[in-house]
């Protein structure tokens, strides 16, 4: 690969590693490039992120540096309007180009687009597995249906001529650092101000990342088909908020996935086929999400489905005060409120909490799935516009591949078979510590109700036909 004379700055966003980085490998391909990174106050103020969010990317961003520090570079922190700031700095260090790793959120669209009318902006696609333009269907359309999407991505990705895994490293000693150029605009980010987020963080950082892949692959992906439901169980691979700001890559999880399945071939391990084929699915659902997006930007404000746009969602002050108890872990029914408090304590909720949560909202209160995505959108480490607006139309039954839109889980059966001694419930609800075995999931029949935990704030059967009803008055429209 030739050396380009041109200079760079390498714009790290959501990927925020060094290793198998196709962003890094193009900006360091010039004579010289540039590490930076843009703190964006109206980026911050669009997203409304929790503390804990920001101080997740905070913490990425800082073992970034360190990591670049190691190869005698150093990343640059920029504040302000990219569009701003990244001209400016170009024009300091002399260099005529940016490149930078593609987002598909509508904001960094937008973003992106101000920013290509002021400097030259190289964008380079890294987080997908395949470009929207090679998954399509037979009549050349975008895939809106799961299975065929997911069938379609693995021929590809067996068929593809070039290995769409093949990355070359980095030439890290084209890095330069920039740190002599401090100012209030530019700082070296071991001097830019800390984020500290309100509860303990994951260890942040490529290193982490790659630590936290190996252990689940090792010790998690033979049990994952049958754990993953368990919120009670440590079963899944929590590597979520890793992939979110990039210190780990969306490729090497695939690849990572696709090579344990081999082995279980050779092996005759059924166990662990069935792990690392589950596991895959699951990554194919993010790919398949980010798709549908990139397809269909309208997405991220409207259902796929507009005919349920016509939904007419609880609103006022019941409901505002009926989403509050949601948002704090309020609502009386103990799986839906340790899933809450796990999310706001932690930054992250497990898979079946959040359908159930989310269905909670959405079809026991009456709440827009919109306003339900936003609370999740603030809390989570991984929050993600695709993946989450992708799930909440999932789960709501407005969007491409979603549930039937009358299939409302019992929050109370829910618990009984995912978390069936409770335990799940016991570490995030400690009011219910005490509540026998049997009554766990359903404490308002326990003799003797526990003190401080409030009784159901809607009944699960009058719930459920307004919410049938609900739905029903949208469906009887349309015909
Ligand atoms: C209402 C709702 C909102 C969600 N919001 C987000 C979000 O903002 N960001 C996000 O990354 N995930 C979201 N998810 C998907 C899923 O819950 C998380 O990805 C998963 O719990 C992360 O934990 P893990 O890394 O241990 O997952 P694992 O079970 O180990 O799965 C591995 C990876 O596969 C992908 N994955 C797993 N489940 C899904 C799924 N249902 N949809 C898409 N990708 C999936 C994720 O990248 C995950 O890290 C949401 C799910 C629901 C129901």
């Amino acid at each position: 690969m030739g050396m380009d004379l041109r200079r760079t700055l390498a714009w790290f966003r959501r990927d925020l590693r060094v290793g198998d980085n196709r962003m890094l490998e193009a900006a360091t391909r010039a004579e010289r490039a540039w590490p930076v990174f843009v703190v964006d106050p109206d980026l911050i103020a669009e997203h409304d992120a929790a503390v804990g969010r920001r101080a997740w990317f905070d913490a990425n961003m800082r073992a970034l540096d360190t990591t670049l520090r190691e190869s005698g570079s150093a990343l640059t922190v920029l504040h302000g309007r990219p569009e701003d700031v990244l001209p400016t700095f170009a024009a300091a260090v002399g260099a005529d180009r940016v490149v930078a790793g593609a987002d598909e959120d509508p904001a960094a669209i937008a973003r992106d687009a101000r920013v290509a009318t002021r400097v030259d902006l190289h964008l380079v696609h890294d987080q997908r597995i395949a470009s929207p333009e090679i998954v399509r269907s037979a009549d050349d359309r975008p895939y809106t249906v799961f299975s065929p999407f997911r069938r379609a991505l693995e021929r590809h990705l067996a068929e593809a001529a070039d290995d769409p895994f093949a990355t070359a490293d980095p030439d890290l000693a084209r890095l330069a650092r920039a740190s002599d150029m401090s100012s209030a605009d530019t700082l070296p980010a071991d001097a830019a101000e800390s984020t500290r987020a309100p509860f303990d963080l994951p260890p942040s950082g490529e290193a982490a990342a790659a630590d936290r892949l190996r252990a689940f692959l090792r010790s998690g992906l033979a049990a994952y088909a049958g754990d993953r439901d368990r919120p009670d169980v440590d079963g899944t691979s929590r590597i979520s908020p890793y992939l979110r700001v990039g210190a780990l890559g969306i490729r090497a999880c695939w690849r990572a996935a696709t090579n344990a399945a081999e082995r279980a071939r050779e092996r005759g391990d059924a166990a662990l086929l069935r792990g690392a084929d589950a596991w895959r699915g699951e990554l194919a659902w993010r790919e398949f999400f980010a798709h549908v997006m990139a397809a269909n930007p309208r997405v991220a404000r409207e259902s796929f489905r507009t005919e349920f746009d016509a939904m007419s969602w609880e609103g006022g002050r019941d409901a505002d005060a009926m989403l509050e108890a949601w948002e704090q872990g309020r609502t009386g029914y103990p799986f839906v409120d340790a899933g809450m408090r796990q999310l706001v304590a932690t930054g992250w909720m497990h898979n079946r909490a959040r359908l159930v949560t989310a269905s909670f909202l959405v079809k026991h209160l009456g709440i827009d799935w919109r306003t339900g995505e936003r609370v999740f959108a603030k809390h989570l480490l991984d929050a993600d516009v695709q993946q989450n607006n992708g799930n909440w139309q999932w789960v709501a039954g407005v969007g491409t591949d979603a549930a039937p839109y009358f299939r409302i889980f019992n929050p109370s059966l829910q618990a009984k078979r995912f978390d069936p001694d409770g335990a799940y419930i016991r570490a995030w609800v400690p009011e219910l510590a005490a509540v026998p075995d049997g009554r766990v999931h359903e404490p308002w029949k326990a003799e003797g109700p526990p003190s401080g935990y409030p009784s159901p704030i809607v009944d699960h059967a009058a719930a459920r036909e307004r919410a049938l009803a609900r739905y029903g008055a949208v469906r009887r429209e349309r015909v």
